[in-house]
């Protein structure tokens, strides 16, 4: 595995932390439009004291007038392998922190660290690192893309490292990540995938379909054995045939499969989204970027794991054959997209933003709505759907910009 992270294309300046004092005085943000998840409160307000959303605010507390802005909770990513330069599967811890911070400026507050295929020593090794930020509270999470997942579908992952889903080994990667361990992306159809979805359903890991060459009718096994979430909708799976309905099928018609998509208009066609949007339900969407290091940063030639990646005009490429290789998408871009190209409703795209990921990671009770007693992670944007702030834990990371 390449140690070199880096990017060799664009240098620009590491990320600058541009947080304005956290006085820790309790603060009112008033005359937003407040995205809640059973009403949209026009000239609402969100009370914030220390980092949590509050009922009500103490009479000393700062108003800020966010006055034709709109107020959504924070964005979570389930999906996302690096940023600002930096790869959570190969960078050092601080390169790690580089790429969370990158994602942090462009609203989302909350991120799984993905993974690329790797050989089992390598992955355990990451996976502990990994797992390390996730005690620390910079990450929700480990997601292991790889290496269980199938030849005929393997994207931007390596051929030669890549293996068959034996539980022994899907273990020793959940084992090593500590308990951290959120997702595992799978090629249920291979030998061993059946019971390795058991066994991640039986730890609480979500068993993530994709990288697959699975029929309908396998697909169907493997959601019976546990899985919850589709990797990516659409890419790295057989396509729809009106003979061979394969995993798209299966995975959009049952209710106990959340559909990932990327919204970054090079992944998916805008009518196959919203193909699977209207099939699927808001419910049940969660828009991810899949992002690679170049998200947040430029231009120019990358590694993702082993392979190497060439970004123009933002879209990665593997340098040997073409394959589009993750994104440089951020969420705020994936929001604007859903609601002024797309045709969401505001409500729609938070909740496949916010709440649908942060219900899957188990963590509706403090993250993915912007009720009282949650954190204070929110986003803030003017009337355009342009990023005009970003609070994370009562602290913001970005604004506000309100002039
Ligand atoms: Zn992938």
């Amino acid at each position: 595995m390449a140690s070199d992270s880096g990017a060799r294309g664009t240098a620009r300046p590491a990320p600058t932390h541009p947080h304005p004092a956290t006085t820790g005085q309790p603060t009112v943000l008033s005359g937003a439009t407040v995205v809640l998840p059973t009403e949209t409160v026009k000239n609402g307000q969100v009370a914030i004291h220390g980092t949590r959303i509050t009922t009500t605010a103490p009479e000393n507390a700062q108003v800020i007038d966010v006055t034709g802005h709109y107020l959504l909770p924070g964005f979570v990513d389930l999906h996302n392998h690096g940023g600002g330069g930096a790869s959570f599967t190969s960078g050092s811890a601080e390169d790690i922190l580089k790429g969370i911070h990158t994602h942090r400026l462009h609203g989302t507050t909350t991120l799984v660290a993905s993974t690329v295929t790797g050989d089992m020593d390598f992955l355990t090794q990451r996976a502990g690192l990994l797992s390390e930020l996730a005690e620390q509270g910079e990450i929700a999470g480990v997601h292991f893309e790889g290496p269980f997942i199938s030849p005929c579908r393997k994207g931007a992952h390596a051929e030669n490292l890549l293996r068959d889903p034996h539980p022994a080994d899907v273990r020793k990667l959940i084992d090593a990540a500590r308990g951290r361990a959120k997702m595992v992306t799978l090629a249920t159809e291979l030998p061993g995938g059946l019971d390795s979805v058991r066994l991640l359903a039986e730890h609480g890991v979500i068993a993530a379909i994709g990288h697959t060459d699975a029929t309908y009718e396998q697909t169907v096994q493997a959601i019976d054995a546990g899985a919850t979430v589709a990797t990516h909708l659409f890419n790295a799976m057989p396509p729809l045939g009106h003979r061979s309905p394969g995993p798209i099928t299966a995975l959009l018609e049952d209710d106990r499969i959340t559909v990932e998509l990327i919204n970054d208009g090079t992944h998916l066609h805008p009518a196959a989204l919203q193909l699977a949007f209207h099939h699927a339900g808001a419910d049940r969407v969660a828009f991810i970027t899949d992002a690679m290091d170049a998200a947040g940063f430029g231009d120019g030639r990358y590694w993702l794991g082993p392979l190497e990646v060439e970004v123009a005009d933002g879209v990665a490429r593997l340098v040997e054959d073409g394959t589009i290789a993750g994104s440089t998408l951020t969420l705020d871009r994936a929001f604007k997209r859903a609601v002024t190209v797309d045709g969401l409703s505001v409500e729609d795209a938070v909740t496949a933003l916010s709440a649908n990921p942060a219900r899957l990671l188990g963590m509706a009770d403090t993250i993915g709505s912007l009720e009282p007693g949650r954190f204070a992670d929110l986003v803030l944007l003017d009337s355009a759907y342009d990023l005009k702030g970003v609070m994370r834990r009562g602290e913001w990371v970005v604004g506000p910009q309100l002039h």
